[in-house]
């Protein structure tokens, strides 16, 4: 789905085509398999974007199979205990979660499959605190108050405030006008694109830039410009290469829909997907490897496990990354030559690097209120991504969530406190000899510890941690078997902001991950799964 302006005189040529081509009745996407099988659909992984899939599946009467191979649901989307301490393995806030300011977007998808009935969201208090040398500022999460904090520090650029909120919520308008392409039929389609340069006139202009481009476009000062844009932390790149189409979809979701968190722990979504699931009917087998879609005269039949036992079903959805459905599940020899030269051609983001804390001493009590604080060494983004991901960990960008500040008890006990520092990483980095990984990684992890203490000294020191555990890509990558640990999916860069579609070269296979069209994070993961949901359901003909 290319977003190609299509001219005034090539366009009567084009739809001439399209007719006689729906005339002749030639979409083979639309043919039904027939056999009788064990399942409607099976969902391999229960991540954010299977556990979705499934559950939307679910709800319009499908029959669901999903297999996980971890021994609980989730996928990054979990949580550990340690002693007395809880840990959320990723995540910090959701965008556009809870029952927001517009009834919109992921929230509604929640409604959908009833999940919002299970998991109990809550909004947190503020978006983040963002520290560079120069400055220091905290960010609640709604643009009223955004945008009131930055104008109090620089009066003198309120007309660029006001217009990065303008621009990034007239993006989200356009994608919303967007929202159903994917399902559209190809004179639609074909249509609704032509028509961008006309409707969609923000998103046009934004899908080719950077958010260097945005904050330039919007902002003089470069403190400014740093502050704005520190969620670049979040998206898996620098401002200068990073597309400005997600960070103004996601700002826009943050501050006009908020920034939420599970009551729970972020397994309490996973475990109210599983359990919505079942009550519908559906299937959750945990500790259960796919090795293989079974493919028959190019169409999938059914899916093969390490044990050994085989499903059938009529359609997959595979919430992996594309290599291990290209290489290892489909195998090459089912896939089309375009489609493997495209996974090839696309870049993949950095993983993380981190370091979960159990501290003995209240954070909050001693004034530390904050829920999000990003430390920056540097102004520049690019030197600060520079830095870490050369391993130089005590020179770059550190995110420090403080998850006993969220108000669940959950995470520590009274008097307590968990924090996690998160950094970017690459895992090429990280040495495969258990050893050389394991020095290292405990020298990286106090390096990370002494740039977090720059804002909160007490973290550093060792007797007020109980417990301190790293993990690195591959941690990331032994659990979720994404290549490279990556939890951004493809780097989204202006070149690649739409990845890879839900569809794949077999036509009754379905991909839905960080990999796929919605970007990544837990919001939008759902929101792919949805998506591959939705094409299984419109080829069914269900509503
Ligand atoms: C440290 C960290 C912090 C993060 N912070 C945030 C945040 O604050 N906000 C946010 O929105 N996002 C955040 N994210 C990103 C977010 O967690 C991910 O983008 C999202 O959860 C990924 O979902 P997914 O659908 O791609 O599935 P994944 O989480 O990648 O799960 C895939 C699942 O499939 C299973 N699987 C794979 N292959 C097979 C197979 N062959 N057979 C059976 N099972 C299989 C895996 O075991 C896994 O359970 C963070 C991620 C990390 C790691």
């Amino acid at each position: 789905m290319r977003f190609k302006t299509v001219s005034v005189r090539t366009l009567p040529i084009i739809i001439l085509i399209i007719f006689v081509i729906a005339a002749a009745g030639c979409s083979s996407l639309q043919t039904q398999p027939a056999a009788k099988t064990d399942y409607d659909v099976i969902v391999i992984g229960a991540g954010m974007g299977g556990l979705s899939a499934a559950a939307h599946l679910a709800v319009k009467g499908q029959k669901v199979l999903v297999l996980e191979k971890h021994n609980i649901v989730g996928g990054s989307t979990t949580k550990f205990s340690r002693g007395e301490f809880v840990f959320d393995a990723a995540l910090h806030e959701m965008a556009g979660g809870g029952p927001g300011r517009k009834d919109r977007g992921l929230y509604q998808l929640l409604k959908a499959t009833g999940v919002d009935k299970k998991a109990q969201l809550y909004e947190v208090p503020h978006l983040y605190r963002s520290v560079f040398p120069d400055v220091d500022i905290t960010l609640p999460p709604n643009w009223e108050g955004f945008k009131s904090e930055l104008k109090k520090k620089w009066p003198q650029e309120a007309k660029g405030i006001d217009k990065f909120h303008t621009l990034c919520e007239a993006l989200f308008t356009d994608l919303m006008e967007l929202r159903d392409l994917f399902r559209y039929g190809t004179v639609r389609a074909t249509l609704t694109k032509a028509m961008v340069p006309v409707r969609q006139r923000t998103f046009l202009k934004w899908k080719s830039r950077t958010v260097k481009d945005l904050m330039d476009e919007c902002f003089h000062d470069e403190n400014l410009k740093a502050v704005v844009s520190q969620l670049w932390v979040y998206y898996g790149a620098p401002v200068e290469k990073e597309s400005a189409l997600i960070f103004m979809a996601a700002t826009e979701s943050y501050l006009a829909d908020g920034a939420w968190h599970i009551k729970g722990s972020s397994q309490a979504l996973s475990d109210a997907y599983a359990a919505r699931i079942e009550e519908l009917g559906g299937t959750v087998k945990t500790s259960t490897l796919v090795t293989k879609i079974i493919v028959e005269k190019g169409r999938a039949t059914g899916v093969k496990t390490a044990t050994g036992q085989t499903f059938s079903a009529r359609y997959i959805v595979a919430n992996t990354d594309p290599y291990q459905l290209a290489y290892k599940l489909i195998g090459q020899e089912n896939m089309t030559p375009a489609y493997l030269e495209k996974i090839e051609s696309l870049k993949p983001a950095n993983s993380l690097f981190g370091v979960f804390l159990g501290l003995s001493i209240d954070l909050a009590g001693l004034g530390y209120e904050d829920t999000e604080i990003f430390y920056n060494a540097h102004q520049s983004s690019m030197k600060n991504y520079e830095a870490m991901m050369k391993g130089d960990f005590k020179n770059g960008s550190v995110a420090i969530t403080i998850y006993s500040n969220l108000g669940d008890p959950i995470y520590a006990p009274k008097g307590k406190s968990v924090v996690k520092l998160d950094a970017y990483s690459d895992v090429s980095y990280w040495p495969e000899n258990r050893a050389a990984y394991e020095k290292l990684k405990a020298q990286k992890m106090d390096e990370l510890i002494e740039l977090a203490a720059k804002v909160i000294p007490e973290i550093a020191d060792p007797k007020n941690i109980e417990i301190k555990e790293g993990y690195t890509p591959r941690t990331i990558q032994r659990y979720t078997m994404n290549k490279g640990g990556v939890v951004y999916g493809f780097e989204l860069t202006p070149g690649q902001w739409e990845k890879m579609p839900n569809t794949t070269p077999v036509p009754n296979v379905f991909i839905a991950s960080n990999w796929t069209q919605a970007w990544h994070g837990v919001g939008s993961c759902q929101i792919n799964g949805w998506r591959a949901a939705r094409m299984i359901l419109d080829r069914e003909g269900i509503e």
